[in-house]
């Protein structure tokens, strides 16, 4: 803490780590004093840059981007980039080092990067977005490289962004690499790509349950956030036979008794995707769903959680509430949603409860599976990238029952995915020396 002051949470990621992780390396010789997971915790470098972009009314706007390079030694650092205008350096540490462990679970060679900017494109023009995603490229190219660094899209940023931050880079460097994915399909982007975090949230959560002999058949599904993860995972679930009845945005979250069919969130994709719109808009079209400002959706009743829109949505008192309700499985799309006093919650209260780390690895190994579509100059099917989602997920699932059933048989998904994903990276990082 006082080397990193006023990062909280990256010391919240650390701490979660570290709870579970040093038990494991005071009962494994190999990996005692070796510094291992101190030198883990410090970024192998990190970045900040001015980004100056004009408006559209011709004024000049000022922000800050960063890129952490946070750990490479599985592979290129790879992580997504975030514009909103709460980021901040602890916020892009503790992204980075979790980035780290869940690009190790995916057990593709990627290491783990993060980066963004305090830009807001709410209430933005294309063309000023474009304006910054250029000058944002324009300093970033210099670091990231389709072997070196790999960034990706996260909160506000999707398909659009990457197109113009793909564009500036390939107009700088006069390359045409896979130097981020994300991409548009028509210039080496993935199929499912855009779906993978939210179905993979989904197959992960589809597998905790079948631990208990159940599904997602009948089951009431509450989601936070209504971005990229939401969307899909509110699509799977409902494809797998879940009533999906909530989505929310910073604003607030409306409720949908009847379920959100795929008519319905045809209608929010294209509120959110399209007009840039709220989710309170919803109820304009569907006036018997309820919207609740200012709120969370954890009050409603459900057999499943799924938060997937930012880091700290759900609280103990929240977390209670879940439980109270009946909600028995919490899988998070999003990053450290959970906060750790409402994990400790779930975990005492014996539901399923999977961090992100594992459960929302989906996105980033497709991502890893375009880099290998890239580098072999063709394209899989729908079908090829989702089995290869599928079967990763599932092996996710495998290794934290490995390393995280306790003696009455309950899975500490928190425990099994660190340890998990410490291994690799340990392993990798002893075999390089001391660097
Ligand atoms: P999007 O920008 O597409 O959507 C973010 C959603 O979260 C929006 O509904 C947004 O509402 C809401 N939101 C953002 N900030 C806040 C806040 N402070 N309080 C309440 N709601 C908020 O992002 P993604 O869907 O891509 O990302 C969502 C989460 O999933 C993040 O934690 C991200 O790190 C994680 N993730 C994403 C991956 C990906 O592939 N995209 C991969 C793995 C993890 P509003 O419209 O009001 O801003």
């Amino acid at each position: 803490a006082k080397k990193n002051p006023n990062e909280p949470e990256f010391m919240q990621a650390v701490v979660e780590v570290a709870e579970t992780v040093i038990p494991f390396i005071e009962q494994n010789k190999k990996y005692q004093n070796k510094m291992l997971l101190e030198r883990m915790v410090e970024s192998d470098r990190i970045f900040t840059f001015r980004v100056t972009w004009i408006d559209d009314k011709g004024d000049i706007q000022v922000n800050r981007g960063y890129r952490i390079q946070m750990n490479s030694a599985i592979g290129p650092y790879k992580g997504g980039l975030r514009f909103h205008p709460s980021v901040n350096l602890s916020i892009l540490k503790f992204l980075a080092f979790e980035q780290t462990f869940k690009n190790s679970l995916t057990t593709l060679p990627m290491g783990g990067g993060k980066g963004g900017a305090d830009f807001d494109p709410k209430g933005k023009s294309d063309n000023e977005v474009m304006r910054f995603c250029q000058s944002f490229m324009t300093e970033l190219c210099k670091h990231i490289g389709p072997d070196t660094d790999v960034p990706a899209g996260d909160i506000g940023v999707g398909g659009r962004e990457v197109g113009y931050l793909f564009g500036q880079y390939k107009r700088i460097r006069n390359e045409f690499t896979g130097v981020l994915t994300g991409k548009g399909i028509s210039f080496g982007g993935s199929l499912i790509r855009p779906e993978a975090t939210g179905y993979g949230a989904v197959y992960f959560a589809q597998s905790m349950l079948a631990t208990h002999g159940d599904s997602f058949e009948g089951k009431t599904v509450v989601i936070s956030g209504s971005g990229n993860v939401a969307q899909y995972a509110a699509q799977k679930a409902t494809q797998l036979g879940g009533k999906v009845v909530t989505m929310s945005d910073s604003a607030g979250y409306i409720h949908d008794a009847d379920g959100i069919d795929a008519a319905k969130l045809a209608h929010i994709m294209e509120i959110k995707n399209e007009l840039r719109g709220r989710i309170s808009d919803y109820t304009t079209k569907y006036p018997h769903a309820t919207y609740h400002a200012g709120s969370r959706p954890w009050e409603i009743k459900c057999d499943v959680a799924l938060p997937c829109a930012t880091q700290n949505e759900l609280n103990q008192t929240e977390a209670t509430l879940l439980i109270n309700n009946g909600c028995r499985c919490v899988a998070e799309g999003a990053n450290m949603p959970t906060t750790p006093e409402a994990v400790h919650a779930f975990q005492n209260a014996k539901i399923l409860f999977a961090p992100g780390k594992a459960s929302n690895a989906g996105g980033v190994a497709t991502s890893g599976l375009e880099m290998s579509q890239n580098s072999l100059r063709l394209s899989w099917t729908a079908e090829e990238v989702d089995e290869k989602l599928k079967s990763i997920m599932l092996n996710i699932h495998a290794s934290c029952v490995k390393y995280g059933t306790d003696d009455s048989g309950y899975v500490d998904y928190v425990k099994g995915a660190n340890i998990a994903g410490f291994v690799k990276v340990a392993d990798a990082m002893l075999a390089q020396g001391v660097v």
